[in-house]
């Protein structure tokens, strides 16, 4: 049986058509709380893993592009599972090298820790009461459990304790 804790760089959408691998460890891992990101997400933040573009492995699928208009003026395109439109990455200012990986879309995205939160002050106070307006901003939250010179090792080490709660009921990636 596939768990999360085998596979704790693989993410999709989620109907399960998209699927993808990182084959290395994010450059860093951010929330943005700027408004294109609320907007966009509909959420309060964002929460997105910096990687360079060759080290995402597709497995199954190919997301489109959907193209979507920023404060900046600079092209943010938006990679979406053609079936049910989950966002899986995106390539802010279309640079190609570089994708911004969603967070939310990994098996077990409790294993990826955030470095730090970005464009706070258009965040929502509500959602930075938790932490981010903190003195630690620009530090993981979340101190890794050993191999801490290993920046694969530090920033999934707590998987194993923590996958079993993050995935309860209905992951498509995890039905196979
Ligand atoms: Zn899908
Ligand atoms: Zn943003």
């Amino acid at each position: 049986m596939t768990t999360p804790a085998n596979h704790p760089l693989e993410g999709g959408c989620a109907c399960g058509a998209v699927r993808y691998r990182l084959t290395a460890p994010p450059m860093i891992v951010h929330c943005c709380h700027c408004r294109d990101c609320q907007r966009q997400r509909g959420s309060a933040f964002a929460v997105n893993a910096v990687m360079e573009a060759d080290r995402v492995e597709r497995l199954a699928g190919g997301p489109m592009r959907n193209t979507l208009p920023t404060g900046s003026g600079r092209p943010l395109d938006d990679y979406v599972c053609r079936d049910c439109g989950t966002s899986v990455w995106a390539d802010y200012g279309r640079r190609r090298v570089m994708l911004f990986v969603r967070v939310g879309t990994l098996v077990a995205p409790g294993c990826m820790l955030h470095d730090l939160h970005i464009f706070t002050p258009s965040g929502q106070r509500w959602a930075l009461d938790g932490g981010a307006r903190s003195p630690r901003m620009g530090v993981r939250e979340s101190a890794p459990i050993g191999g801490a010179t290993d920046p694969v090792t530090s920033r999934t080490a707590n998987c194993a304790s923590i996958t079993n709660q993050q995935h309860t009921t209905g992951d498509p990636l995890l039905a196979a």
